[in-house]
């Protein structure tokens, strides 16, 4: 058998031996990545547009590989997707962006809220039970973790996806759109989810205001979800410009490199203050 296997492996190309070689390599890779504990956080601020303040930050996944380093979340993330993995690579950000949060409301550290990547493939049966449970477990209230959801899974939600974005809203957690604009999808679903945030896709921040097209944009999505009264997040702010703009058409956040790249959590710590006590 392992030599008739052999020979139907001549019939591929060696280029589509190899990418499939590269991508169960990488699967494997991934399996243990998650056993040996080399998934890191980082964190990026998201700051008042009016007055600098950060009132929150996105937990964004690096991989400390062996070898290659720290590894992109570009360069696994989408695997991660398609081998179904990330269930569990989502969970294991979930939590360890739960502790890093409890860590430092205890240290009496002012961080409002805390924004969490959810994969589609994170919406089973059982997503609203383990993220109440994590949540629970590090004596967090679900109202400071938004919960960063993508176009495509509202466009393809079905009542098992509404009914688990309605129960999460429910039990307190804020819920992002993120990368609104990307999608493709026409408008109507939007009041139909419980929302909170929309996050302006950084392809629409870049070039403001000379970008005609993108200043249109930014203009239109900013009209609708003042009329939804959803709270905007512009993602992907590199300058003075980009960020005057967005502030001068009441945009709430801003996030970007302008403001602060993704850090580890020991960097990030430096930005935040001593909550007031009253
Ligand atoms: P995203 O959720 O849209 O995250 C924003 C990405 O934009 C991050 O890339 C961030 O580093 C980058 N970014 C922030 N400010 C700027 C800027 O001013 N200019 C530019 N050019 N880029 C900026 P990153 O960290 O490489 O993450 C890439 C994507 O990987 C994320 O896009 C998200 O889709 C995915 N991802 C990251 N962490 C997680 C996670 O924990 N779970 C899941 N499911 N996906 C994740
Ligand atoms: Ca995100
Ligand atoms: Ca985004
Ligand atoms: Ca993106």
């Amino acid at each position: 058998r392992a030599k008739q296997g052999r020979q139907a492996m001549l019939f591929y190309s060696s280029d589509m031996n190899q990418r499939s070689l590269a991508r169960i390599k990488l699967t494997t890779d991934l399996h243990h990545a998650l056993a040996r504990d080399e998934f890191e956080l980082h964190y990026q601020p998201q700051v008042n547009a009016q007055t600098g303040q950060i009132c929150g930050a996105e937990a964004l996944i690096r991989w400390r590989h062996p070898q290659r380093g720290l590894v992109p979340p570009g360069e696994f993330i989408p695997f991660a997707e398609e081998s179904g993995l990330i269930v569990q690579i989502g969970i294991w950000v979930f939590n360890a962006a739960c502790q890093q949060m409890a860590q430092w409301r205890h240290q009496g550290l002012g961080l409002e809220r805390l924004a969490i990547n959810l994969s589609p493939r994170q919406f089973g049966r059982h997503l609203v039970d383990e993220l109440l449970a994590v949540v629970n477990q590090h004596q967090l209230p679900a109202s400071c973790i938004e919960l960063e959801i993508t176009e495509t899974l509202l466009m393809k939600a079905d009542e098992d996806v509404t009914a688990t974005l309605n129960a999460l809203h429910q039990a307190g957690f804020s819920l992002a759109l993120d990368d609104f604009g990307t999608g493709y999808s026409n408008l109507g679903y939007l009041h139909a989810f419980p929302l909170d945030y929309l996050k302006i896709d950084q392809s629409f921040v870049r070039g403001l205001p000379d970008n005609h097209s993108n200043a249109a944009i930014v203009r239109a999505i900013i009209g609708i979800a003042l009329n939804l009264e959803l709270q905007l997040i512009a993602e992907g702010v590199e300058n003075e410009a980009e960020a005057q703009f967005l502030a001068s058409l009441d945009c709430h956040q801003l996030q970007g490199y302008y403001l602060a790249k993704p850090m580890p959590a020991a960097d990030f710590v430096n930005l935040l203050q001593p909550s007031e006590r009253s």
